[in-house]
Order: structure tokens, then C-alpha cells, then sequence
């Protein structure tokens, strides 16, 4: 499998070569040249495979540049018991006929991001020993993101982690997650300001290519291919699970930020999983929800992003949507060049009136919704009493917008990105009690904490980094 950009320019590379990759030369985001086909006796051969033996299956057609056998035993490792809880890591949990939720955030940081990151840690261990490389991954994150790679890459050999986050504007719980831990190859540096100032220096820093190239910077952010491809693997898993027969259709509702787990739905349609409807559900911040309304996309200034109470989607541009656009457009890379030209001229650029768009509304299978703080705290109320089940904000906004698009005889999936317990207030604000803390978890907070403060002054985030690389 060779992978090109969205763009068009960028040369043909392995899985291997992109995988420690940010964005591609041309500005472009990695993609495959051609989508994988599963044939319908792979997919009844699938059916019964245990998750980590269907992982291998599925990212072996996105990574055969990578030794089989290598590939199995790091599979087999990421997706274990220990690490996820449940040997099905991903159960479906049914909460009436035909109404599911797909259990996605049983890793070490309890969001759907630990799927993915586990595996990127263990693939990134194995390359840069083969390659006899290190890497620091300088990122910036809000919350979740940060803990998820800094739980990933705890401990791994050839690797260092250096993580912004904004001082004294996380939650109690996700602050202890991160600077709980105590391995040396994690630095976690607290800002003296709000989370663009993080993403800024981040910015910065890369900015300066003689330093980036000096000492090894990457990342493992959201545009990261590979973490897309590991989340293609639960859909399947979800659908399987959701069905007795590869006859059926089934469809799933994902709460979105920056459109990299319902791509990833995307992807395992378009290799052939029978997948009716991906249904996008957002917050106040709507900027997908109008584009597949609208046909027009117009991604937020950082000054119009609204905080909220789902704040690991309070995005205003979506980086993945590069990606979908691109396969909508019939993998035109000069088309996607040009818009996202008018994005930086104009600010936005509308669909509505291009072949495309007929495309995305008769044949994706997207649909979309938007859900607000009261329908956060309803629906969390009445998953309680209704099923008696406590659920996050953000799978709330998912289920909100899924139970407005169910359908008959067709089981629908909300995806569970994260646990109830990383959001307390909210869940005390509907239901009048904490939520339940899953086990290893309790008393999290009180343990002591390592972290350096900084000011927002990138030639101190520089020495920082060159005094401990
Ligand atoms: C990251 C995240 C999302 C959004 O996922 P995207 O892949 O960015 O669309 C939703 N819910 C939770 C809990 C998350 O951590």
C-alpha cells in the first residue's frame, strides 16, 4: 500500500515512512492511494476473529510494509486484558432493542483515544529500534489527548514526551492523570496561560526547522494516520457484535471534534463493512454539523470556539476533514489545494453547488446534528433512569443525535468516547451525585504530582527541551 497526499504533490510512501510524519510536504495529510476491498468471504471469515487477531487482519492491508510477524506480536501486546479490561476491549453494551452503545474508553485514561495510542506507543518503540532513532514529541493538549500519548509512551525506550497544557484549566482528574506520572521520560510543563498559547508555542518551536531537526522533534497528533487506522479496527468489532448476519446493515453515531474517529467509520465503509448511516453528532461548536447540512465549510476563529461541557470537541477546525473531502472529490489533490487556498483567503468554501456534494448526500451515508449543554444533561438523566446507565457528556451529544436518527430494524451504535468519572461536575450537575469511579482509579488526585511551570516564551520551551534531550 502506497500512501500519497491530499494534495496531490507529496511522493509515494510506506505506512512506515509516514507513520512518525505530521503533516505531509505539500502541506497535505497522508492518505491511501486506493481503499482496501474486503471481500465478502474475508468479511464472514472476520466474524468470529478476537479483537486483537481482527486488528492484525485490518491494519496489515494499511501497513504491509511492516513485518507480519512483528506486526501480530505488537498487536497482541496493545490489545490485552490488563490494558483494556475486557477482552473484547471494545464490548457492545445494548441498551434496548436495537440501540447500543459501543464501550470505547476502558484503556489506562478512560476515552476512545487510548485505542489508538496504545498501539502508536508500541509502534513507534519498534521503528525507531529498527531505525536506531530517537524521537520528542512535543504536543499541546487540553485534556484528554495529552494524557492518552503520555500513557502511551510511559517507559518506551528511544522516546520523550514533552507536554503543554494550559496551568490550572484542566480538571481536577485529567490534571492528576498526567502529571501523576512519574516515569522520566515525561515532561509534562504547565503554561502560564489558555490552550492556544500551548498550541502556539508549539507551533513556534516547530517553526524553527534547524532546532526541529536538531532534536528529533514529532508528534502524535490527530492527523496522525495511523490512529486512524487503528480505529477503523472497533467498527468493525461494533458491527459484528451489533449482528448475527454480514447481511445486515447497522449504523453508528460518533460525537465529533476533529473528525478522526468518524473517518475512521468512514474508511471501514468504504472498505465494504455494511454501514447505513455515520451520524456526526456536535456540540455548540457546529462548524461540521453546517457543513453537512449546508454544504458550506467555515471553520471558527479560536475566539469564537465556545467552552463547554463535551470540551475535548470545542474544535473549530476539524483537521481529518481534509481527508474526507479529499475521497469526496474523487481524490483530486489540486481540487483539495485550491480549497483550502480559499480557506486562508477567504475563510471558508461551499460545496453545495459541486459534484461533490450530491455525492455526500446521496452516497456517504453521512448525516448530522447538533446538541447543546440542556440536551447533554437531559440525555444524561434519562439513560439513567431509563437503562440505568451512566454515561459522559460527550456520548451524550453522540445519543442524542443517534435516537433522532434511528431507523427501523437497523441497529444503531453510539460510540462511548470517554467515562463519566473524567467529567464529575457535569454528571453531578444531572444527576445530583459523583459518578462511579472504575477500579484502580480512587484517590487519583492525592497522589503527588511532577510538572514544570512555564511562561508563554518559546525561547524558554527551546532550552527546556535541549536541556533534557
Ligand atoms: C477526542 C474526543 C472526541 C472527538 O473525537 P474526534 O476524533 O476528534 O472527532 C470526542 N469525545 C471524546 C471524549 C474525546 O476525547
Amino acid at each position: 500500500m502506497k500512501y500519497v497526499s491530499t494534495r496531490g504533490h507529496a511522493a509515494n510512501q510506506n505506512f512506515t515512512d509516514i507513520l512518525l510524519e505530521g503533516l505531509a510536504s505539500d502541506g497535505g495529510l497522508a492518505v491511501p492511494e486506493q481503499w482496501p476491498r474486503i471481500t465478502r468471504p474475508k468479511l464472514d471469515a472476520m466474524r468470529d476473529l478476537a479483537y486483537p487477531q481482527l486488528a492484525f487482519e485490518i491494519l496489515r492491508f494499511f501497513a504491509d510494509d511492516f513485518p507480519g510477524a512483528e506486526l501480530k506480536r505488537i498487536v497482541e501486546r496493545t490489545y490485552t486484558r490488563e490494558v483494556f479490561g475486557t477482552p473484547e476491549i471494545t464490548p457492545l453494551r445494548t441498551l434496548e432493542e436495537n440501540l447500543h452503545l459501543l464501550a470505547c474508553s476502558n484503556g489506562p485514561t478512560l476515552a476512545f483515544k487510548d485505542i489508538a495510542m496504545q498501539l502508536l506507543g508500541n509502534l513507534f518503540e519498534s521503528v525507531l529500534a529498527k531505525q536506531g532513532r530517537e524521537l520528542n514529541v512535543l504536543g499541546a493538549t487540553s485534556g484528554d489527548t495529552g494524557s492518552s500519548a503520555e500513557h502511551a509512551l510511559k517507559g518506551k525506550k528511544g522516546v520523550r514526551v514533552f507536554m503543554l497544557s494550559p496551568n490550572g484549566r484542566m480538571s481536577p482528574f485529567q490534571r492528576a492523570q498526567m502529571y501523576g506520572l512519574q516515569e522520566p521520560n515525561i515532561f509534562n510543563i504547565a503554561i502560564e496561560g489558555v490552550f492556544d498559547d500551548c498550541q502556539d508555542l508549539v507551533k513556534a518551536v516547530n517553526a524553527d526547522a534547524r532546532f526541529k531537526a536538531d532534536r528529533h522533534l514529532g508528534a502524535v497528533n490527530s492527523i496522525n494516520w495511523a490512529r486512524v487506522v487503528a480505529q477503523v479496527v472497533y467498527y468493525f468489532k461494533g458491527y459484528f457484535a451489533a449482528t448475527r448476519s454480514n447481511d445486515e446493515q447497522v449504523s453508528f453515531a460518533v460525537p465529533s471534534g476533529n473528525f478522526g474517529n468518524i473517518f475512521a467509520g468512514h474508511v471501514a465503509r468504504r472498505m465494504g463493512l455494511p454501514v447505513r448511516r455515520l451520524v456526526l453528532a456536535t456540540n455548540e461548536n457546529d462548524v461540521l454539523d453546517e457543513f453537512f447540512r449546508t454544504g458550506r465549510y467555515r471553520p471558527r476563529k479560536t475566539a469564537e470556539t465556545h467552552a463547554t461541557s463535551s470540551p475535548s470537541m470545542d474544535i473549530s477546525k476539524a483537521s481529518n476533514f481534509e481527508r474526507f473531502v479529499w475521497d469526496m472529490v474523487d481524490q483530486d489533490g489540486e481540487k483539495v489545494a485550491w480549497l483550502w487556498r480559499q480557506l486562508d483567503e477567504k475563510g471558508g468554501f461551499d460545496l453545495s453547488t459541486d459534484r461533490a456534494w450530491e455525492r455526500i448526500e446521496e452516497d456517504s451515508g453521512f448525516i448530522s446534528g447538533r446538541s447543546l449543554h440542556a440536551d447533554r444533561i437531559e440525555t444524561i438523566r434519562r439513560v439513567r433512569k431509563d437503562y440505568g446507565v451512566v454515561i459522559d457528556p460527550h456520548t451524550a451529544d453522540g445519543l442524542k443525535i443517534a435516537v433522532r436518527h434511528r431507523e427501523m430494524r437497523i441497529p444503531m451504535i453510539a460510540i462511548e468516547t470517554a467515562l463519566p468519572a473524567k467529567f464529575e461536575a457535569t454528571i453531578v450537575e444531572a444527576l445530583g451525585e459523583k459518578p462511579p469511579r472504575p477500579a484502580g482509579f480512587e484517590g487519583l488526585e492525592d497522589l503527588p504530582q511532577r510538572f514544570d511551570v512555564m511562561g508563554v516564551d518559546a525561547e524558554a520551551l527551546k532550552a527546556y527541551i535541549a536541556a533534557r534531550s
